[in-house]
């Protein structure tokens, strides 16, 4: 069809969305479905966040933005790097955008020219390859073996590097793994980007959500270098349980910050204004929603990863942030005759009314991917039913 340009040829719609949607038509349809699709918080967002915005809008603030975003938005998200992590940045080096997902989007666009390499670990978010591929790019993998706890060493990114490696990725927490960067593995992989010149892409949604004691150290953290060629990604859609409000932002590199403000003067003007006086509130009103929100996950995946590790054939590790389970499967396929974990969920669907995502789509084709951003009876209840199904079909 050569109404189509050819960039969009092999662009796939995001799995997560096609499930979920999948589940949403057989739940309407009366049928009780249980989702674990979801990448989002199941919590509305915080009422002070709610009557900043419905105040702004009164106020008349209803109007564009700089495209960069508001000032006293980029200054709140400068003070919030700050108070977290110890970061120094100017309103030259920080952009808001329209969600995290379209931040990258508008990076890729702006740092990749035709057959530049990005080097995307698997398990990966579903849209980073997209994104990279849709800017001309060239996603390069290297695995996070499930021995490795789904991390890669800064060994393996060394051996990925060619003269055309523009980038990597570090998502951590990451989705769907779970799992963190330590500040040692951290300090061996910029060093190896430092040698050979490259950009740290650092997804740090999941920043906020991190249990067990664990840490989040951001690449910027750890030299000037590094901080000079990480570009920080974050936004308020999973701290601030603001998924549908689209706001996020990039910190880092000044003359990359720009290009993508003007890439974004020709595209999106500016992120919604109302969405924006919501995203102030989130990060200069008070925090202790936030905490609640990690807490309640914490305590849900505490309560289910033993009960899901206890399924014959599920290999599952306790994921240390985020809000996801990313059991193996390896050995249930095999003993329960599909032929692979597209099969198993699209069965699992429709026997057992559970929908989950096959980590097919993750670039790691022998895991699921399970979401705890749901009520714990519902979880428990999924959990239930999925291990009946795996007995019944052994
Ligand atoms: N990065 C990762 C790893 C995610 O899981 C998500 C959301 O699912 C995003 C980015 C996008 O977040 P936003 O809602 O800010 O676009």
């Amino acid at each position: 069809n050569n109404r189509l340009a050819s960039r969009v040829n092999t662009l796939t719609p995001s799995t997560t969305l096609a499930i979920t949607a999948k589940a949403k038509e057989m739940r309407e349809s009366g049928i009780d479905v249980i989702g674990l699709g979801a990448g989002e918080p199941d919590f509305n967002t915080p009422e002070n966040i709610l009557s900043a915005a419905i105040d702004s809008m009164k106020d008349g603030k209803t109007k564009y933005t700089p495209s960069g975003g508001l000032l006293e938005l980029k200054d709140a998200v400068i003070a919030k790097l700050e108070r977290d992590q110890g970061l120094t940045y100017e309103r030259g080096e920080v952009m808001i955008g329209v969600g995290a997902k379209h931040v990258l989007y508008t990076l890729f666009q702006v740092t990749l020219n035709p057959g530049d390499e990005v080097i995307i670990p698997t398990p990966y978010w579903v849209s980073y390859p997209e994104q990279v591929k849709l800017a001309g790019g060239v996603p390069v993998h290297i695995e996070g073996t499930t021995a490795a706890n789904f991390k890669v060493t800064a060994e393996q990114i060394e051996n990925a590097v060619t003269d055309k490696t523009k980038a990597i990725i570090i998502n951590s927490p990451g989705n769907p793994t779970g799992m963190i960067y330590t500040r040692e593995e951290l300090e061996s992989i910029v060093q190896v980007c430092k040698e050979k010149d490259i950009l740290i892409v650092s997804d740090e949604i999941y920043e906020k959500l991190i249990y067990d004691g664990n840490e989040h150290i951001s690449p910027a953290q750890l030299s000037e270098d590094a901080k000079k060629r990480t570009l920080i990604i974050n936004g308020v859609s999973k701290s601030h349980s603001m998924t549908g409000w689209r706001i996020g932002y990039v910190a880092g590199d000044a003359e990359i910050v720009k290009a993508m403000t003007n890439l974004a003067s020709h595209s999106t003007s500016n992120p919604t204004t109302t969405a924006q006086y919501a995203a102030l509130e989130a990060y200069n009103g008070p925090q202790d929603t936030v905490e609640e929100m990690r807490k309640d996950f914490e305590a849900r995946l505490d309560k289910v990863h033993p009960q899901l590790a206890e399924i014959p054939g599920f290999h599952v590790l306790k994921p240390q942030g985020a809000f996801y389970l990313l059991p193996d499967v390896t050995e249930a396929l095999e003993k329960t005759g599909f032929a692979n974990v597209d099969d198993f969920a699209a069965a699992l669907l429709t026997e057992a009314n559970v929908a989950i995502i096959p980590g097919s789509g993750f670039g790691a084709p022998n895991t699921i991917r399970l979401s705890y951003a749901t009520s714990i009876e519902l979880i428990e209840e999924a959990i239930r039913r999925i291990h009946q199904f795996v007995k019944d079909n052994w």
